[in-house]
């Protein structure tokens, strides 16, 4: 019988033995909400009540004049880029470090994505970055708000607004959060919401768009649909699904960011907390309330002592929803797809060091974050058992 106290990964028992927290959690307000739209027939209608009421609570929760809901945070990417009439031969400047639907959606439109580097100590999109991209194709930039990081949109603002160009502000991860004292999808010309299975506020499916230009309303609006109806729409128990978690979501995102800090107090005590890389990307931001959809780390593999793709094995084993980031999308694709400026030093390291959290676990109590914060320290503790090491550590 091996040591029970062994990481779990190599034959111990795991910290976290049930696993990580499923998502969506069971939520009482939402069941009595789909029980409600059941009982009164809006289940089956077109135009019911729920989507309209969540629209007029999204525009007042963002505090602007207008949302529009649709059926996916890409379809609403899509309907921001061509109310800010990006088309065929136009370029699109994005974050080498993003989503990877949005590379794909400047794609289908037939615009070309443009590429620049990432800020290397937040990870998020540089605005210093964006100047030396303009050219006079550029129609747009698509700025993300990723792993419970922002970016500085007030500066993005200013330097898009001097060039003329339009910014679409992504905020699927970023529901709730604030950023410079406003809402996150409100500094954008246009500002986009996700819905979908795994997000904050999710519905299985779904997206919104935020708007304070009546114009910009309109032509997204327009574009969405055909004749009366929007043809890629949210149904009203999708809607009624979304209301309470709507009403819910200051005091989740609240409890969400008590538990991060806790985390990042808990990690800089253990003796090997600066050697995980990792104090989480939101520990650092003043004048923001961060929403942690996942929750990004710079992990360092040289210091740590174990590759990142062990590391993320080892804490899966532990029962801990730990995750590689994303691909950068400058790495293993073909240049004629895009333009880069520059070597793109700082997405090339997210690319290869960046690990995520996964946000139910930050919804539970402090226990369940102690468990996160005692699993690193037990991989750690044992790094050396691991057989597979890093290429700079292997002796
Ligand atoms: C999830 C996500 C989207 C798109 O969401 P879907 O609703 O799944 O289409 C867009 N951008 C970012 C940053 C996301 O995380």
């Amino acid at each position: 019988m091996s040591d029970p106290l062994l990481p779990a990964f190599l034959g111990g028992l795991p910290v976290r033995p049930e696993g990580p927290p499923a998502w969506p959690f069971s939520d009482a307000d939402v069941q009595a909400a789909l029980a409600a739209a059941v009982a009164s027939g809006a289940w089956g209608q077109y135009h019911g009540e729920h989507v309209c009421a969540l629209e007029a609570e999204l525009a007042v929760f963002h505090d602007v004049p207008h949302a529009i809901t649709c059926a996916s945070g890409t379809l609403a990417v899509e309907a921001a880029l061509r109310a800010l009439r990006v088309g065929p031969g136009d370029e699109v400047v994005m974050a080498a470090y993003d989503y990877e639907s949005n590379f794909l959606t400047v794609h289908a439109i037939g615009a070309k994505p443009v590429l620049i580097d990432i800020h290397p100590d937040t990870w998020q999109l540089d605005p210093s970055q964006l100047e030396a991209a303009f050219t006079l194709q550029t129609k747009a930039v698509i700025c993300s708000h990723l792993h419970g990081g922002v970016v500085p949109m007030r500066l993005v603002m200013e330097i898009a607004h001097r060039h003329n160009v339009g910014v679409v502000e992504d905020a699927a991860q970023a529901p709730g959060a604030t950023v410079d004292g406003k809402p996150a999808g409100t500094w954008g010309d246009v500002g986009t919401l996700s819905f979908g299975g795994s997000k904050l506020l999710t519905a299985g499916r779904g997206g919104a768009l935020l708007f304070s230009d009546p114009q910009l309303h309109q032509r997204a609006k327009l574009w969405l649909h055909r004749g009366l109806q929007q043809w890629a729409p949210l149904s009203e128990l999708q809607a009624a699904a979304l209301l309470p978690q709507l009403r819910n979501l200051p005091a989740m995102t609240a409890k969400r960011a008590e538990n991060m800090r806790e985390l990042a107090v808990m990690r800089s005590r253990d003796p090997e907390g600066s050697v995980c890389g990792a104090l989480p990307f939101g520990s650092r931001l003043r004048d923001t309330v961060a929403a942690f959809y996942k929750l990004g780390f710079h992990f360092d593999p040289t210091a740590f002592g174990l590759t990142r793709e062990l590391f993320v094995k080892a804490m899966r084993a532990e029962g801990v929803a730990f995750d590689a980031g994303f691909k950068a999308l400058h790495v293993g694709r073909s240049p004629s797809r895009f333009r880069a400026v520059g070597d793109l030093p700082n997405a090339t390291a997210a690319h290869e060091r960046c690990i995520i959290l996964h946000h139910p676990v930050l919804a539970l109590s402090r226990p369940d974050v102690q468990q996160v914060a005692d699993a690193i320290a037990k991989v750690y503790r044992y790094r050396d058992m691991f057989a597979e090491r890093p290429p700079s550590t292997r002796g």
